[in-house]
């Protein structure tokens, strides 16, 4: 089976894309059969990754979600070998409001993955800066969540509120949900700022908080700009 990592975290531009794409193009770089999950209506994740408009429209997460589709056949190829994708773009917000009333609402991605998903190592699912419907889909089919937290002020305070509901989704729809980690994004070594989050994140989280951190780097931001990964970029 799959390990099957959702990256999650209420507050916008923390890093959440950037990792999906890094994290999961170094994988497939290793040799690792990698899937990665655009569960944003936003579509950066597929536009980061330079998914064709048109490909978009035939295969696209909400039709796993909404619509009767498998996840399998919403699956495709990227530049990167080895680097597959389920692309979404603003029709997925739709999601939200039309699942309302659907039985098993906070399943519907668990319940279209099958079998043949086997093939691969890692799935990688892109969360939404909200915890709604679709983070909670993505909560409930995971085996992992990682939580990327942005090295500032507010950090913290985040943090706690995405453990309290990844806490609730544990009791009350996924109880083998597991912490991968929590990684400090954008960190700036020349910012006291920056230590001091890290300092505080450590005797928080203690060794739940990565040793590596994510240097805020201009190559990396750049990157999606020309549809690749950083790590393939520079
Ligand atoms: P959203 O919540 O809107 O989905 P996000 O959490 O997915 O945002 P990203 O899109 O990955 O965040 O990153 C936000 C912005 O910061 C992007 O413009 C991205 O290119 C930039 N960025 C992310 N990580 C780094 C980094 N390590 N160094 C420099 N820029 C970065
Ligand atoms: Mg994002």
């Amino acid at each position: 089976m799959p390990r099957i990592i959702a990256i999650v975290n209420q507050k916008g531009g923390v890093g959440k894309t950037t990792t999906v794409i890094n994290v999961g193009a170094s994988l497939a770089l290793m040799g690792k059969k990698v899937l990665l999950v655009d569960l944003d209506p936003q579509g950066n994740l597929s536009a980061g990754l330079n998914v064709a408009p048109e490909l978009i429209q035939e295969k696209n997460a909400y039709n796993a979600l909404v619509g009767q589709m498998r996840l399998l056949d919403t699956i495709v190829e990227t530049s990167v070998e080895n680097l597959f994708v389920v692309p979404s773009d603003s029709n997925l917000a739709g999601a939200e409001i039309e699942l309302v009333d659907v039985e098993r609402r906070e399943f519907r991605l668990k319940d279209s993955l099958s079998a043949e998903l086997d093939y691969f190592d890692f799935i990688m699912i892109d969360c939404p800066p909200s915890l709604g419907l679709l983070t909670l889909n993505a909560l409930s089919a995971a085996t992992h969540y990682l939580v990327p937290l942005q090295s500032e002020f507010f950090a913290l305070q985040g943090l706690t509120n995405i453990l309290r509901t990844t806490e609730l989704v544990k009791k009350h729809f996924n109880p083998p949900l597991e912490e991968e980690g929590i990684l400090l994004t954008m960190f700036d070594g020349r910012s006291n700022l920056s230590k001091q989050v890290y300092q505080e994140m450590r005797q928080f989280a203690g060794d739940r908080l990565f040793a590596t951190v994510i240097p805020r780097r201009v190559r990396l931001a750049e990157s999606t700009s020309f549809g690749k990964p950083g790590v393939v970029y520079d």
